[in-house]
């Protein structure tokens, strides 16, 4: 049994912290030459003869062999060219040939496959397989999917698949730079729990320490990983995929996406939604990411020398804000916002009296030098330029992404603190 099963059983005994964590993912199964056995493991979980295959060119060819190991099903296709971006379009194609018939799905890919699949089985109640093709982003396993609808990105409850499958020898085949960016998306998670249990120490968010320290020991044995990222090498291929996969289960754990992402993913987030509807395509989701934890890892251990701060409450330009977003977006950054705002529950006081907890929580996050070097080992981009971005507009994100998000983060507090 994979060690992510045993994680699923173990956490369903109970947890210290009182939540009850499940999830619907039935089964994993992440080994060398599984795409021979794609067939069997579905039969197993009950999915219905009629299947419908949705794929692109690419990952269909990466898979070689599965449509052999299908033999026993009745299977549909529904083909892309290249899907670079996940649109509602495609989630509208896939639903249209799933719903009212007995049908399950088999997504083979990553991300921008998957993510409309994800969606149109939840919107139609059918069973779900994702086979993985690169362990390059950490929503497999996720249960929300974000999606693009008029030029707007935006997550949408979705379902976790019931079954998750990967070939080592697939992923480990995969373009390194796919590889190198599921490394980014990994090394986030150190800031994502960080900001999490901060939110929990100063507003009372509810915080399982037992998670984080799961995420924490998986992302620290990742970095030791970090020279093999880029060959073929199917053990690292294979851990990268499982660490992505456990992040998207522990989020089904907490049904949120703490243990998965902090004020670096909502930077990464606004870049994106800034650019689309310029018509610039996205990097891929784990490039970006890497970026921006880097820049957070510099600032929050920078605030961690102050050995004490003066906080206030923040004075907000709101219209500068609004601005900055647009008109399409600004609405929904308004209800995030109003009547009050996330930083009104934080009292300022307590912010200066906890500064010394923040700052033990702060110095649990791994160097920077350290994971800049883990990074570059990994072929991660590592520099606002070489992710392509003007540093401008990469600065405003930074100072703005937290409206965007009803969540307390330590970005998020940044016109509270004075130093
Ligand atoms: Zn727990
Ligand atoms: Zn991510």
């Amino acid at each position: 049994m994979s060690e992510i099963m045993n994680i699923i059983k173990d956490f369903a005994k109970g947890c210290p912290c009182g939540v009850e964590h499940t999830t619907t993912v039935r089964d994993v199964v992440i080994e060398s030459g599984v795409v021979t056995r794609v067939g069997e493991i579905l039969k197993k979980n009950g999915f219905t003869k009629k299947l419908l295959l949705v794929a692109d060119k690419n990952t269909l060819k990466a898979s070689e062999g599965i449509i052999e190991s299908l033999e026993d099903f009745d299977i549909e296709y529904k083909i892309y060219d290249d899907i670079r971006v996940a649109e509602m379009k495609h989630v509208c194609e896939i639903e249209a040939l799933i719903s009212g018939r007995e049908i399950s799905v088999l997504s083979v890919g990553t991300g921008s496959v998957n993510d409309p699949c994800r969606l149109a089985c939840a919107r139609q109640n059918k069973l779900l397989c994702i086979f993985g093709t690169a362990p390059s982003m950490d929503g497999f396993a996720s249960y929300s999917s974000p999606i693009v609808a008029n030029g707007f990105k935006a997550s949408y409850d979705a379902k976790s698949p019931e079954v998750i499958i990967a070939d080592t020898k697939i992923l480990a085949k995969a373009p390194a730079y796919l590889k190198s960016a599921g490394f980014g998306d990994m090394i986030a998670k150190f800031i994502g729990i960080c900001d999490w249990e901060i939110a929990h120490v100063l507003i009372g968010e509810y915080y399982c320490p037992r998670i984080s320290e799961y995420v924490r020991k998986t992302v620290t044995e990742l970095l030791e990983m970090a020279d093999t990222v880029t060959v073929e090498n199917e053990e690292t291929a294979g851990k990268i995929f499982e660490q992505l996969l456990k992040t998207g289960i522990f989020m089904s754990f907490t049904k949120n996406s703490r243990p998965a992402s902090g004020s670096e993913h909502i930077i990464a987030h606004l870049l994106e939604c800034l650019e689309l509807p310029k018509g610039i395509i996205p990097n891929y989701h784990g490039e970006d990411v890497g970026v921006c934890t880097l820049t957070m890892l510099k600032y929050y251990k920078e605030l961690a020398k102050h050995e004490s701060i003066k906080a206030k409450r923040e004075i907000v330009d709101w219209d500068e804000v609004y601005e900055v977003y647009g008109e399409e977006m600004a609405p929904d950054v308004e209800k995030l916002n109003s009547p009050t705002t996330v930083t009104d529950l934080v009292d300022p006081a307590d912010l200066e009296n906890k500064w010394q907890t923040i700052r033990e929580i702060i110095n649990k996050l791994p160097d920077y030098d350290k994971c800049y070097d883990a990074m570059k080992r990994a072929g991660c981009k590592t520099t606002v330029e070489e992710i392509g971005k003007e540093q401008e507009l990469f600065d405003t994100c930074i100072e703005f992404s937290p409206f965007m998000r009803r969540r307390l983060t330590l970005l998020r507090m940044k016109k509270m603190i004075e130093l």
